[in-house]
């Protein structure tokens, strides 16, 4: 777990600094704000999706770096993913972050994803890992908002 552990340092550092796709896709079809009260991180994810593929995704907001690492791997696992597809990462970082499921059990397309396990170590930023997320989800089931309250 500690070279796990490692490296989530790293990469949350990285991706916490330099988040991917911070900007809104011209053609957004769905958007959503999110709030985890708990550490005060704020998103808002606009999705561009055509048919039932998401052709384009991207977030702004303020947040810790684990919200914001967190937001930048979910646009990067999600882009060019099918709506199922989308889903069912989510399912595993969910279940992943809870402690639920063994990282190395994860398909290498879920790689970057499994960096966020370490997070199961600490409960309080379990919230801070799923905001963006569960702001992907209700934008796509067609929610204004959501809060990880
Ligand atoms: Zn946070």
């Amino acid at each position: 777990m500690s070279e796990l552990r490692e490296l989530y340092q790293e990469y949350v550092l990285d991706h916490g600094k330099n988040p991917r796709n911070f900007r809104f896709p011209d053609g957004a079809t769905h958007e959503a704000d999110g709030y985890n009260p708990l550490c005060g991180d704020k998103i808002t994810v606009k999705i561009e999706v055509e048919g039932d593929v998401i052709r384009d995704v991207g977030f702004q907001g303020q947040g810790c770096a684990i919200s914001t690492a967190s937001a930048s791997t979910m646009t990067e696992a999600v882009k060019g993913k099918t709506l199922a597809e989308a889903k069912q990462y989510f399912d595993t970082f969910l279940a992943m972050v809870k402690g639920e499921a063994e990282p190395d059990l994860l398909d290498e397309e879920l790689e970057t994803l499994s960096v966020f396990a370490g997070v199961a170590e600490f409960p309080m930023r379990v919230k801070c890992a799923t905001l963006a997320w569960h702001t992907l989800t209700a934008a796509l089931e067609g929610q204004d908002e959501v809060s990880t309250e």
